[in-house]
């Protein structure tokens, strides 16, 4: 009898958890690691289920042209941002920090190649 009680099903769960444990996700309402397929956040019981993909990526996608505008006028500045959205948590704000220093960094060289081509055309 105590054999078999040793075996408790919390340990076989736990054992699942650490398996899956690279897919994972913050939850937006209280930022803890739940599960990606989860419907619901075991920690505050957010229900997942009422959120629209596309009804949240309205707002995050206005706000990335605005920064994707920002690395354009401004690389040095798109490219911390960048740095900063890359050493982000969030998967969309990575990718939007990805971007962002990628347009940061050819809108500098392209300046920097204008810059110097029109240097060397007044000095010729
Ligand atoms: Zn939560």
């Amino acid at each position: 009898m105590e054999v078999a009680r040793n075996r408790r099903p919390q340990e076989a769960d736990a054992l699942h958890q650490e398996e899956a444990a690279r897919e994972l996700r913050l939850c937006t309402s209280c930022g803890r690691s739940i599960d990606i397929d989860a419907n619901l956040c075991q920690y505050c019981g957010r229900d997942f289920r009422l959120m629209h993909p596309q009804v949240q990526a309205r707002p995050d996608t206005e706000e990335n042209v605005i920064i994707y505008l920002m690395s354009v006028l401004v690389p040095l500045l798109g490219i911390i941002a960048g740095l900063y959205l890359i050493s982000r948590q969030n998967e969309s704000d990575r990718q939007t920090g990805k971007v962002c220093l990628a347009i940061g960094v050819v809108v500098l060289i392209v300046e920097v190649l204008v810059v110097l081509g029109l240097a060397l055309l007044s000095a010729g």
